[in-house]
């Protein structure tokens, strides 16, 4: 029998309901259940590839090619499983579904609702996923706040599936408890969230308790009491140093034998040692890696930077972790080396610097400064997607003499057009077809024996993930390499240029991507590319005596 078990948020948004999810699932996956995640955000986008990332975060690909949520690389991450576009959805996506299916006569002339046909929707595509994914539990994380207008027909959903299946759901309200000046904290806006929960019909059977510090004894019975639910339902999550501790923090309150119990499932054992020796790295890991990011989505501060690139920042702690270093990152604005050049030599204080994925012509001339930099002071650099094809424009207008080389995606008139249109995409700009129509998801990649990228995969043949419209220009593509620039990955085909790097005898790690690599770093199992730019980092601190 199918177990649903649906993650909703109280009080406020931002307090962690993705990673709360992913813990679940992870919990449940190490008591020997087949489990999977699905996301579903309320805006009406079709998928998330639209959205400026300092609107909604990062934008994260999976296999498929589906542009998702960020919650979803924390689903992959805690799960260490792949997971396909049928785990995400939308208001926009399911609307989508339901006009489509009328239009072709699928609900045989009847007229067609908001309610129930919306949230009847959402179950059958709930069911899809958890087919396709062969699980037996199947985690639902509803994006928003519990109260806003946007999630109501999800809540419905959940109603609707409770009274059906009353033994097979569970409902797990994801809370936010302030602190006071005097230390004490609040429950009130965790009572009005479960209340409100309750106006739509549902009552939540576990409430996750998110506050700075852990909750007491007296809280916890407060909480039980007014909400209406068990002790043994109330679990502190106070803030912790790591997000992968919280798995292991949820079973400090047994979170998983109460689920279990509640949805009538005999555990299968448990194995949480490999997560827990990840924990201990993490614990272990004090002396310091220091690693710069040079971005562009400044403008909304800290927190939403953090946001935009969650996946290359996990995947930077997770080979920091793998070597026992604690990982310090730093946020470098592109645009202030544009303006004021002699701050470049800060990037001198890292021991290695990051050239993350972008779009449009803001603050890439900073970048390739950086870029430069790093290249000419031999600082281990990384370079992911955008980063790869301003390294390219970089090494063609300082080594290549092609002076002004540039992306045609910021200067279409360019004299060197080292950076190009994918012939496909060109029909898809022209039309305006801009949602979902990118190179997305996994391509085959050959790796060149005897180079770096050789040496970290240890492997010909790879497959890693895409979100890009344009390319090396294959007409630089030798000429560049006659001038040192080493492609060390393409597609099968030859065509497309996958990774570039500088030989060892010139750089420590001059390496860059136009995929993304950060999409397929696991905590169990970090990327190998990552991992050996962190190895290099750190033996460039060791013999810099940084
Ligand atoms: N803007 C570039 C392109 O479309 C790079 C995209 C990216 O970094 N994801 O090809």
């Amino acid at each position: 029998m199918r177990k649903y078990i649906f993650i909703v948020g109280g009080v406020m948004s931002g307090v962690g309901k993705g990673v709360a999810a992913a813990s679940i699932g992870k919990i449940l996956q190490s008591r020997g259940f087949e489990v999977t995640a699905i996301k579903i955000d309320p805006y009406v986008n079709v998928d998330a590839g639209t959205m400026n990332p300092t609107e909604h975060g990062e934008v994260f690909v999976l296999n498929d090619g589906m542009e998702c949520d960020q919650d979803m690389g924390n689903y992959e991450r805690f799960l260490d499983k792949d997971l396909s576009g049928a785990n995400y959805m939308t208001t926009g996506s399911i609307y989508q579904t339901v006009i489509n299916r009328e239009r072709n006569l699928e609900y045989g002339g009847r007229c067609v609702e908001v309610v129930p046909h919306i949230p009847l929707e959402v179950i059958n595509k709930i069911d899809k996923a958890a087919t396709k994914n062969k699980s037996q539990i199947v985690i639902v994380e509803i994006g928003g706040t519990v109260g806003e207008y946007q999630n109501i027909l999800f809540l419905e959903a959940i109603r609707m599936l409770k009274t059906r299946k009353s033994q097979d759901v569970l409902s797990c309200l994801v809370s936010y408890l302030p602190l006071q000046e005097g230390g004490e904290l609040k429950t009130k806006p965790t009572q009005y969230a479960a209340r409100t929960l309750n106006s739509a019909g549902i009552q939540p059977d576990i409430i996750i308790a998110r506050a700075k510090v852990p909750l007491d004894k007296k809280r916890k019975e407060k909480i039980a009491f007014f909400c209406n639910v068990l002790d043994e339902a109330v679990i502190s999550a106070p803030n912790i140093e790591s997000i992968y501790e919280v798995p292991i923090n949820f079973e400090k309150d047994n979170l998983s034998e109460f689920i279990l119990k509640k949805l009538n499932l005999k555990s299968k054992g448990r194995d949480l040692r490999r997560w827990q020796r990840l924990i201990k790295n993490v614990r272990l890991s004090k002396k310091p890696v220091k690693i710069g990011i040079v971005g562009k989505y400044f403008n909304t501060g800290e927190f939403v930077l953090a946001d935009s690139y969650i996946s290359v920042i996990e995947a930077v702690k997770q080979a920091a972790y793998f070597f026992k270093r604690k990982p310090i990152i730093s946020w470098l604005n592109a645009e202030v080396y544009e303006k004021m050049p002699s701050r470049l030599s800060e990037l001198n204080e890292y021991d290695g610097i990051i050239v993350p994925g972008g779009f449009g012509g803001r603050g890439t001339e900073g970048k390739i400064a950086a870029i430069r930099y790093c290249r000419e002071n031999k600082i281990p650099f990384l370079g992911l997607c955008y980063g790869m094809q301003l390294a390219t424009i970089e090494f063609a207008r300082s080594v290549g003499k092609l002076k002004k080389a540039h992306t045609t995606e910021i200067n279409p008139k360019t004299s060197y057009p080292v950076i190009d249109i994918l012939q496909e995409q060109k029909k898809n700009l022209s039309e305006k077809n801009y949602g979902g129509t990118m190179r997305l998801g996994a391509y085959p990649a050959i790796i060149k024996k005897g180079t770096i990228a050789y040496h970290a995969y240890k492997q010909h043949l790879i497959s890693e993930r895409h979100r890009h419209r344009y390319e090396v220009n294959p007409q630089y593509i030798e000429k560049l390499e006659k001038k040192g620039l080493v492609f060390s990955g393409f597609s099968p085909d030859r065509k497309l240029m996958e990774i570039l790097e500088l030989s060892r005898e010139t750089h420590p790690f001059f390496l860059a991507t136009q995929f993304h690599p950060e999409f397929k770093s696991r905590p169990l199992n970090p990327h190998p590319l990552f991992k050996e730019f962190i190895k290099t980092a750190i033996q460039f601190k060791i013999s810099n005596h940084k």
